[in-house]
Parts: C-alpha cells; structure tokens; sequence
C-alpha cells in the first residue's frame, strides 16, 4: 500500500479487504465503467500511478468540481487507486446518472487501434467491479453495471472494452467474468474446514438466517478474526451451541467459520 496526498495504492487483495470494512451510507444503485482517454497507457511510463491521479484530481478541480470525479482509478499493473472522492459522495461520472453509482476509471484509452489492455488491468477491472458487486449485494445487469457510452455521444470505455462498448457486449463479454468472480469471493465463505466435534456426534438441524443487511463471519471464535460478508436473507447450518467470546456470543457454522449469535443480526431457525 502506498500513499500520497489524499491517494492511496493498493493491490488487489488489499483493495478487497479495504473495500468489505468501508461503511458506506449512501444507496448504491450501480457501478460505473469509464477510461480515461488521456491520460493513457503511453503516460504511464513517464509517471507513477499517483501522480497520475494527482495531475487528474488537478484537471477535475480546474473544471471547477470539487475533488477528482471518480471513486476509484485503475491502472496497466493491476493497481488500484482510491482516495479524495469520499464512497458516500455520487461521483461526477456520467452527466445525469451519478446518483446511487460508483464511478470506475481505467487508465487508458481502449478505442480500437489505441491501447490494448494488459493481462493484469483486464484482472483488477474484473476483480474492483465484482467487488463492488459483492460489497452492494447489487446484480449484474445493464441497470447495475453501466457503460458510459450508453448514457452520452461518447466510446468510454472504450469501442475495444472487454469485446466492446454496447450493452450486447457487455452482457456477452463482460458480465460474464464479473460473474465468476462473485462467485469465487462467496465461494471463500463455503471453503470447509476440519470441525473439531466428533464425526459420531450428530449434528443439529438448525440455522441462523441473517436479518441485518449484512454480516461479518469469523475464521475462529475471535471479533478480530474477520472472514467473509455474509447478506440478509442468507442462511447457514450451525452446528454448535452459544459460545461465549468476549462479552458476547457466536455460533459455528458448518463450513468451519463463526457468526454472532445476537438475535439482533440473526435469527435461529429449524432447516
Ligand atoms: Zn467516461
């Protein structure tokens, strides 16, 4: 992590644990996909990351906006930058479309014939948008992931863009990755690990049903052992009575991890 001014770099897997703790008060309705058109990919050899976003953070307040317009910048090495544009602020992003929305800028210029996309920004634009998918509990449609394209006379991202810039596109190349990757972050809170109880003991047939939006579960019987976000409505096999850790309680779920037993965030249920 490396920071400079009001910016922060980060790697992906820091930018996914940064992302899930951040409390967010603002209703977020979509996710927004833009490049930068300039700078791009060429500028990227005479500048690091953050002066980069520094010089655009510049250009945005020249234009008489109060900070840099997007949430988050995305670069050719797989590095994010966040930082200036507060997550509870809308973002000055698609003109007529910026309430409920996150606003993503990729650094480049992803017209065809111009840049072409390395292998590691096709990795974090995947990984920074299924994120934010995962952290919002939002779909991915053409409602939720947006193109700026779709909303002005312009190509960003890009007429090259993961296959292309028009709604078909994004539906046949994009949402797709996107999807899988969802599916690999709630697959992390599936990973099963060895119980500790005898195999002979039998198991109780109840769950816990979340009844808050959403919900940290635990590595170990620990508050500080965070592991993945779990949502309303979801429900999981628990397979041990209270137990009491610190001054309050958990139960342990089937798949090895932990979850708060307060029935202010979870109701016992009979599966
Ligand atoms: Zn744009």
């Amino acid at each position: 992590m490396k920071k400079q001014g009001k910016f922060i770099e980060m790697s992906r897997e820091e930018f996914f644990k940064w992302l899930m703790d951040l409390k967010v008060s603002r209703k977020i309705t979509h996710i927004q996909e833009h490049h930068t058109y300039r700078p791009n990919y060429g500028d990227c050899k005479k500048h690091s990351n953050l002066e980069l976003v520094e010089n655009i953070s510049k250009y945005h307040k020249k234009l008489g906006w109060s900070c840099i317009g997007q949430h988050i910048t995305t670069f050719p090495d797989g590095k994010i930058v966040i930082g200036e544009r507060s997550f509870d602020d809308d973002p000055a992003g698609i003109k007529g479309h910026n309430a409920g929305g996150i606003c993503i800028e990729n650094l480049g210029f992803f017209d065809k014939g111009q840049d072409v996309m390395t292998e590691e920004h096709k990795k974090t634009i995947i990984f920074v948008t299924a994120a934010l998918h995962f952290k919002f509990n939002l779909p991915v449609n053409t409602n939720t992931c947006v193109y700026h394209a779709w909303f002005a006379n312009k190509t960003c991202p890009g007429t090259n863009f993961f296959g292309g810039n028009t709604k078909s596109d994004a539906q046949k190349y994009f949402y797709p990755l996107v999807e899988k990757q969802i599916a690999e972050f709630k697959g992390a809170k599936t990973i099963s690990k060895p119980a500790s109880a005898p195999a002979t003991k039998k198991e109780s047939k109840k769950g816990v049903k979340v009844i808050c939006s959403s919900l940290w579960t635990y590595n170990s019987a620990n508050w500080d052992d965070k592991a993945v976000i779990v949502h309303k409505g979801e429900v999981f096999t628990i397979i041990s009575d209270k137990i009491k850790v610190g001054g309050g309680y958990m139960y342990r779920l089937k798949s090895g991890l932990y979850i708060t037993a307060n029935p202010k965030y979870v109701e016992v249920i009979n599966l």
